[in-house]
């Protein structure tokens, strides 16, 4: 145990920033080492800490019937910085927790140069780092610098498995026709910060939704690089010509799907399909398309999307983009508290490991923070319940995947953002309370407020605390 060595944190993303929070927070001096200014990456637009490269989006706040809120809950009841700067730069959007993207770095960013444990070190980590750090998380996300990259490859032996995502167009607010958009959530959900009207809905009819569709399968993209021609996407963030691809329904069951809505311009007239913005900015001047990450080419995106109604005028803050997502085979290369087996001293955090998204991203990086802090106080640290939000991912990143390469096939693990179906499943299914067996959307709802309860509970019992009802924080 060396006391007064500091920890090494390398990224100071979602992932690193929570990381290097919760080392300080437990008393222990930690580095962070974040390469931008210095050097960007293709997403990055600023030199915050914790910068949202696409949506604002943390996903669901409902702790009780969904497993981010859930996670959610979880992080705030652990001390998250992310959460508490996510929520003191909340925006309205429905039931989910969207957040101000400057303002939510900023409150990040000041946090942590406050601390007077955390040293901020704006250098890019140019390959592995020195032997004489004999603790260090690698948080450096999806577009890990190549020579660190290759540094780590050249450990593990692996090769980085990457495919595509892609980013979203903004929209600037005012040049959104009002006269055909209107403001609705879905089913009115008001959620938190919200007031049911958080949303702008652009409506199609059935021969507009035909045309569009068609427009966007003829659309240019950006063109494939040699390597990029095999890459694998992932489902969760599909481009919206891949999906139109796939069949003309499809994207009025996904992104563009008109149910929960009504045009008070039209309200006898159901739309066939509507497609959402969602505020982007606390001032509420810029709107982002939801579900519409593009790699169509820029000058394409804004001659299609001003085809939709109420978008005629749009002036774009920002085009949809395309990138690169480079992670491990964590199930195979990192032990329980998320050490490279090859070389303990190096853990990794963030989407580096296989987790999807923001707030899972800053939850690994919770975990990895609180590992890396234990083994340096030389204290035990009981593993998380697989029960709980935080457990169940860090139990799939680390063991809970089976791989296809163990029965011979190519490589199967894939990034995951967390969900129920990465929980134990319950000893037994809930009933009525007169005991009668439930069906349909009440069972579901049971089963998920049962895993919930379970997840509070086990949480609980870890922390050492009593237990919590589902809508405390
Ligand atoms: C373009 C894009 C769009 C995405 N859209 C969404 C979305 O809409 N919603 C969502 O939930 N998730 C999205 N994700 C996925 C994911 O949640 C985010 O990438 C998230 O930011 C990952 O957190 P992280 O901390 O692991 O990495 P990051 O937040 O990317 O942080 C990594 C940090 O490490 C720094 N760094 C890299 N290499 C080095 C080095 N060698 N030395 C020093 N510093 C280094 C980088 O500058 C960066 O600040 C998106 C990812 C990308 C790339």
């Amino acid at each position: 145990m060396s006391g007064s060595n500091p920890i090494h944190v390398i990224g100071g993303g979602l992932a690193g920033s929570e990381a290097a929070w919760q080392i300080a927070e437990a008393g222990l001096p930690v580095v962070l080492h974040e390469m931008r200014p210095l050097r960007g990456t293709e997403a990055h637009r600023t030199e915050g800490l914790a910068e949202l490269v696409c949506s604002n989006s943390f996903r669901s706040d409902d702790a009780e019937l969904n497993a981010v809120g859930l996670l959610h809950q979880e992080m705030r009841r652990l001390g998250s910085l992310i959460m508490r700067a996510g929520d003191a730069n909340q925006v309205p959007a429905g039931g989910a927790l969207a957040v101000d993207r400057d303002g939510f770095s900023r409150a990040v960013t000041a946090a942590l140069d406050a601390h007077p444990l955390v040293t901020v070190a704006r250098e890019e980590i140019d390959g592995l780092p020195p032997a004489a750090w004999d603790s260090v998380i690698v948080a450096t996300g999806p577009l890990t610098a190549p020579g660190l990259a290759e540094g780590i490859r050249g450990l593990t032996g692996a090769e980085a498995l990457a495919f595509f995502d892609a980013i979203a167009p903004i929209v600037h607010r005012e040049s959104i026709d009002m006269g055909v958009a209107w403001f609705q959530s879905r089913y009115d959900k008001a959620g938190p910060g919200g007031t049911g009207a958080d949303y702008i809905n652009c409506p199609l009819d059935r021969e507009q939704y035909a045309a569009f569709v068609a427009a966007l399968v003829a659309g240019e993209t950006t063109a494939f690089k040699e390597w990029e021609a095999s890459t694998p996407y992932f489902d969760g963030c599909l481009p919206i010509e891949v999906m139109a691809e796939r069949g003309p329904e499809t994207l009025r069951h996904g992104p563009m799907k008109p149910f929960g809505l009504t045009n008070p311009h039209n309200p006898t007239v159901k739309a066939y399909a509507i497609v959402q913005l969602r505020q982007d900015n606390a001032l509420g001047t810029l709107y982002n398309m939801v579900g519409f990450q593009t790699k169509l080419r820029h000058a394409e995106q804004v001659r299609i999307f001003r085809t939709i109604p109420g978008l005629e005028r749009a002036e774009f803050a920002r085009l949809g983009g395309l990138h690169r997502n480079t992670y491990l085979d964590s199930p195979r290369l990192l032990d329980a508290t998320l050490r490279l087996r090859a070389a303990p001293r190096l853990r990794f955090a963030g989407q580096i490991t296989g987790c999807e998204g923001y707030v899972e991203s800053a939850a690994v990086g919770l975990m990895a923070g609180r590992f890396a802090a234990a083994e340096r106080q030389g204290r035990a640290l009981a593993p998380l319940p697989p029960t709980t939000a935080l457990g169940a991912l860090i139990a799939h990143i680390t063991g809970g995947h089976v791989s296809t390469e163990e029965v011979g096939g190519p490589r199967s693990f894939q990034p995951m953002n967390v969900n129920f179906g990465l929980f134990p499943p319950l000893d037994c299914a809930p009933k009525a309370p007169d005991g009668k067996r439930l069906r349909g959307t009440e069972k579901a709802q049971a089963k998920k407020r049962a895993l919930t309860d379970r997840a509070r509970a086990d949480l609980s019992a870890w922390l050492g605390e009593p237990g919590l009802p589902a809508a405390a924080e």
